[in-house]
């Protein structure tokens, strides 16, 4: 039998109409450095509006084709992110940070026909335009001088002004039905391995992607919640908070170019989010400054860590020392990127309460889980049962873009392989212990570098701490710290073993450490574990030795 309800398409455009209605008072506030400045959800419905006929009519846009963007978290991108799905075209969010031949590579791949660009960034992007060839038009936000780019890309390019563009267009756009099947917008990963691959996510896993950050088990948006997205909208599309922030209700504040802890914290106590969301680094660099500065965050409940593993004694700190529940989630670009989040079960109070929040988290109905052995055996989900983690669902991707056929190394039988490496527990906690290229092989058994940052960062004098596997003769691999210490403390080599040694088994203490001044990150602000093998590799790192196990 079949049903009777009506076969509305989930589509962005009905997320927007939504937001810029019912919530049209809500507002998005952009850091401008000193201050902010505001629009209202219902003139962002307005402005998306304007964008998408200038789109069409001046930079002829039709059908799907790809509109990108390389900008900040910010009023411009936010009114991006609608206009151009709801159109029907797709929007590209292209990463500002990664190597000027990478850009290039998935500008072209994804046969980007527009980019919109801050004009702060207008320096970065001229410098891979000339290489960008399916680009016919730049839009440029913001008040700067475009000479540059049209130095690099001569005729070929027409640059336009967003307010100039913008101005005296109707401020209502017929939206068209879309197949909620069609491609919304893409992302591409940011793997440090290989060419980036490109995620198209559909109209329709947005919109169940969107709910499920709404709910309680996500990120519980309401319309009283003000979120500070401060993961960049160019890296998983900002955790999905954009569009989920249009379904609640819930105000959004935007950091645009300003991530260091400073302005982070002069914007928490301007514009009082009640929630935030960012990889382990950014909390981290904000924790220290929160310590030695006096700033009022009582507004702050919540922030989303996800991205890296996040070390345990950054949640007891900001708990502790700020009343602020640090809430750890796990994702990645091909699952939109909700994968898990973990807040503690029913009756879970006390020690019981923080184990469950140490865990990547509780995975919801929209995420099928498994464990599987090094054959693809499925293992049990039992909580201690070790392997790779696979997952299935409506916004998970089943395949990258270009690609006929899923790439074996990445899917298995319609699951994809995350290559992440852990536990799944019967009532659905995921724990992970490492990245698969991560885990260090040492004389047969398994050391996670992960469990060894976690314990190094409970150091009181260690800001941060990234762990490889490096070759050795003995072992096979062992493990390598590479440690900064707080400013103005100062630790040894063996009084950091010793701490370990309270928390990790003996043979799984590193003897090698290597005191360095900042961790390398990737583009998206992870710790970039490929560069420390390599400076170690190159003889780039001061290594001091410890007797071995
Ligand atoms: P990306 O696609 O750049 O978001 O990267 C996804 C990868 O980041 C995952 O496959 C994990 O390896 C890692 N990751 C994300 N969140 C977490 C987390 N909470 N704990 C450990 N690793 C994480």
């Amino acid at each position: 039998m079949r049903s009777t309800m009506m076969d509305a398409p989930l589509q962005v455009s009905r997320i927007l109409e939504h937001g810029s209605t019912v919530h049209g008072t809500a507002e998005v506030v952009t850091w401008t450095g000193a201050e902010s400045r505001r629009m209202s959800y219902a003139e962002v419905g307005r402005t998306a509006a304007r964008l998408a006929h200038a789109l069409r009519d001046e930079c002829g846009v039709t059908g799907d084709e790809r509109v990108a963007t390389f900008m900040w978290n910010n009023t411009e991108h936010l009114v991006a992110y609608f206009a151009v799905p709801s159109m029907g075209a797709v929007l590209h969010t292209l990463n500002i940070r990664l190597f000027p031949d990478q850009v290039a590579y998935i500008a072209n791949h994804a046969t980007d026909r527009v980019v919109l660009v801050d004009s702060t960034l207008i320096p970065l992007l001229a410098r891979v335009i000339g290489e960008m060839t399916t680009v016919r038009h730049v839009v440029v936000a913001g008040g700067g001088d475009p000479a540059p780019l049209t130095a690099a890309a001569g005729d070929r390019i027409t640059v336009h002004h967003w307010d100039d563009l913008l101005a005296g267009r109707p401020e209502t756009y017929d939206w068209p039905e879309v197949d909620e099947r069609d491609a919304a917008a893409l992302c591409y990963t940011s793997g440090t391995t290989g060419n980036p691959k490109g995620v198209a996510y559909s109209h329709r896993s947005i919109y169940l992607h969107s709910l499920q950050i709404c709910m309680p088990e996500g990120f519980g948006l309401a319309p009283t919640d003000r979120e500070l997205a401060i993961v960049p909208m160019f890296h998983a599309m900002s955790w999905g908070l954009p569009y989920a922030a249009f379904l609640s209700g819930a105000s959004l504040i935007m950091p645009d170019r300003f991530l260091q802890a400073a302005p982070i914290a002069e914007m928490i106590a301007a514009e009082r989010p009640t929630l935030a969301g960012a990889v382990p680094t950014i909390w981290n660099d904000l924790l220290a400054y929160l310590d030695s500065h006096d700033v009022d965050t009582s507004s702050l409940k919540e922030v989303i860590v996800g991205g890296s593993a996040c070390p345990p004694a950054l949640m007891h700190a900001f708990a502790e020392r700020h009343g602020i529940d640090v809430i750890h989630a796990w994702g990645m670009t091909e699952m939109s990127p909700l994968g898990s989040v973990a807040r503690p079960p029913a009756g879970a109070t006390g020690d019981d309460a923080w184990r469950y929040r140490y865990t990547q988290g509780r995975v919801p109905a929209g995420v099928a889980a498994r464990i599987v052995g090094p054959l693809g055996e499925p293992l049990p989900a039992d909580g201690t049962s070790v392997g790779e983690l696979e997952v299935r669902g409506p916004w998970i991707t089943a395949r990258y873009v270009g690609d006929e056929a899923p790439d074996e190394e990445k899917f298995r039988d319609g699951w994809l392989r995350t290559g992440d490496v852990g536990t799944l527990s019967p009532d659905g906690f995921i724990t992970l212990t490492d990245r698969a290229k991560d885990v260090i092989k040492s004389g047969g058994e398994w050391i996670s570098s992960v469990e060894l940052e976690n314990a190094l960062m409970a150091h009181p004098d260690v800001q941060e701490a990234c762990v490889v596997g490096v070759p050795d003769q003995r072992w096979d691999e062992r493990p390598l710290a590479t440690v900064v210490v707080r400013e103005g403390a100062s630790v040894t080599a063996e009084e950091l073993r010793e701490f370990l040694a309270k928390s990790v088994a003996r043979w799984q203490l590193p003897e090698r450490w290597a005191f360095i001044d900042a961790v390398p990150k990737t583009s998206v602000g992870k710790f970039d574990k490929k560069v420390v093998r390599s400076r170690y590799a190159d003889g780039g790192l001061e290594v001091r030795e410890l007797a071995g196990p």
